[in-house]
């Protein structure tokens, strides 16, 4: 018997990984592998460990809806997280499913055998009908291209392949890039170092981060009383659904936010010529907004500078700017995001006839509710393409694509189907719909250009409306949109 043979395979190991193999074994389908390109299992919160990690929704909506945690903080950091997700692989006992350290290379869909082959870096072939992908939209590092980087002479690393042991402390720094992880080391790592140069290219709208630990009696309460934990995460969810008006383009909405960062920038910075360069000058909403309480006090810290006129290369011992100024550092701290909207499944996939999905995506990436592609059968992709949410839990969005690959899944068993597509037609008539919806946000409309968009400006990587209505669009499959053999 082929011991690399399945009824189902996962890649990835992150929160999609683990939420579907919950699945699976709820439903009784125990002959799965999930396949792991770390040493370890966990994600984005084994894979990002750069000091001040931490998540930016609620914990106690920042987790699967079934599996409430005793979170000790409502924003949790990164070690919490992945102390989560570790206790998620040992109740449920899926650590023997997991294969680490096998960095997927290929996927194949084998049509006369209905069955995908996967092939890993390590020589192993692993083959099933059904592939699920979750190996998570931001994985890739982005690190620019910037003149002079491979002669830089001192210690370089992105955020999210922190190098822990190098020592940082007492060294002169610069982090380059001011998104949601430059927000979260520069406060982090400011009170250690020598000097720290933070180079901002765009200013990104800033809200306060309502953080608090969460007391012994609040979480002694939610233990006895399950039920208030479930109506607490239940209130968040609604909150921060509200917040989609303002994605969506309500102008007044957009306004009321505006004006709450404005006044938290006036608040806590008192230079106006600094103040004036933390102000962007596009649509609240437009990027990412970021949370944070530390990151403007850690930029008037004696020791900390913004430098906001731009890189003009780097050189052996720093970095060398547009205003001809030198900054000579020890360490550069790559805070420059993932390639998220093009290029975010890092392996190719062939579906029917040889087709190459990253020729399928030429014009940029899309697929019916995010999870289902024409011409690729058994092909289930977990925070696919334009799934993203920027105002509430990236698991919620998780869960609802489960509903509909599980459905599937239990239909394909019960009928005896070998395979199962959505057809090309529903899949762009979904598209047309998303896009059309894309149009009218703050990500299209707001004057800037994200890691939401490709470089032609089409938005792959968000949904365009309420997740509510996300839940409601994969709640089951529909039978007559597919075509099954
Ligand atoms: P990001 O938000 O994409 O920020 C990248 C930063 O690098 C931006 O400031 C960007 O400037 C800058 N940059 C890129 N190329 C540059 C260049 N050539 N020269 C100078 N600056 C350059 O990346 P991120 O901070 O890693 O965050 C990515 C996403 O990860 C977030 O939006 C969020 O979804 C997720 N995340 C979540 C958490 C959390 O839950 N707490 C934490 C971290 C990350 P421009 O704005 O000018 O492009």
């Amino acid at each position: 018997m082929d011991k690399n043979r399945y009824e189902v395979i996962i890649i990835g190991s992150g929160f999609g990984g683990i939420a579907t193999a919950i699945k699976l074994q709820e439903a009784g389908i125990h002959d799965y592998v999930i396949l792991e390109r770390a040493p370890e299992p966990g994600g984005t919160w084994w894979q990002n460990t750069y000091p001040g990690a931490a998540v930016d929704v609620q914990s106690p909506l920042y987790c699967l809806k079934h599996e409430p945690y005793d979170w000790s903080r409502m924003f949790a950091l990164q070690p919490e997280i992945l102390a989560y997700t570790n206790h998620l692989l040992d109740k449920h006992r899926l650590r023997n499913k997991i294969q680490c350290n096998q960095e997927v290379t290929a996927a194949t869909y084998d049509e006369q055998k209905h069955c995908w082959q996967v092939a890993t870096a390590s020589d192993r072939l692993f083959t099933a009908p059904v592939l699920v992908n979750a190996s998570g939209i931001l994985s890739q590092p982005a690190i620019p291209d910037i003149p002079g980087r491979q002669q830089f002479q001192g210690a370089s690393f992105h955020t999210s392949q922190w190098n822990h042991d190098f020592d940082y402390k007492g060294k002169r720094v610069a982090v380059i890039g001011t998104g949601a992880s430059a927000v979260q080391v520069v406060p982090a790592i400011a009170p250690q170092v020598a000097q720290l140069y933070v180079l901002q290219r765009t200013p990104h709208w800033l809200l306060p981060r309502p953080d608090r630990v969460i007391p012994k009696w609040e979480r002694q309460l939610y233990k006895k009383v399950p039920l208030v934990q479930r109506l607490v995460r239940e209130w968040l969810y609604w909150k921060l659904e509200a917040r989609m008006i303002a994605f969506k383009g309500n102008q007044a909405a957009l306004r009321f936010f505006r004006n709450k960062a404005l006044r938290y920038i006036k608040k806590q910075v008192k230079d106006p010529a600094l103040r004036q360069k933390l102000t962007p000058d596009f649509m609240l909403g437009c990027k990412r907004v970021l949370l944070s309480n530390d990151y403007y006090p850690a930029l008037q810290r004696e020791n900390v500078r913004l430098v906001t006129g731009g890189i003009e290369r780097i050189t052996p011992t720093g970095i060398q700017t547009k205003q001809g100024e030198h900054l000579e550092v020890d360490l550069i701290v790559w805070a420059t995001g993932f390639h998220a909207a093009e290029d975010n499944i890092p392996y190719p996939v062939r579906g029917r006839q040889g087709l190459l999905l990253q020729d399928y995506w030429q014009d940029g990436a899309h697929a019916y509710i995010g999870t289902a592609i024409p011409h690729f059968p058994n092909f289930f992709i977990l925070a696919g393409p334009n799934t993203g949410i920027g105002h509430t839990s990236a698991l919620h969005i998780i869960e609802s694509q489960l509903n509909y690959v599980m459905d599937v899944l239990l239909k394909m068993r019960q009928y005896g189907w070998q395979s199962i597509e959505v057809k090309e037609e529903i899949e762009q008539i979904y598209n047309q719909w998303v896009q059309e919806k894309m149009q009218k946000t703050v990500w299209q409309t707001g004057g800037c250009h994200s890691w939401y968009q490709t470089a032609d400006g089409k938005n792959t990587t968000l949904y365009p409306t309420y997740s509510f209505l996300f839940r409601k669009a994969t709640a089951r499959m529909k039978e007559a949109d597919h075509l099954v053999e």
